[in-house]
């Protein structure tokens, strides 16, 4: 008798790509979140090692 069902097909969540990303201070390229970065992401200013090494030198 009364057999409906519906389907809620849009139940899939898309989590990446939804990181946040700025800059880098030594190189100026874009550079996206990084988990060991997630305490400290406000100070991050810079992509790698490299790149902090190169813009920490400027006085
Ligand atoms: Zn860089």
């Amino acid at each position: 008798m009364g057999g409906r069902t519906r389907k809620t097909a849009n139940g899939v969540k898309t989590a990446k790509a939804n990181l946040p990303s700025k800059p880098c201070a030594a190189c100026g390229r874009p550079f996206a979140w990084r988990k060991k970065w997630a305490r400290d992401w406000d100070n991050v200013r810079f992509c790698s090692d490299r790149c902090r090494a190169a813009g920490a030198g400027k006085p």
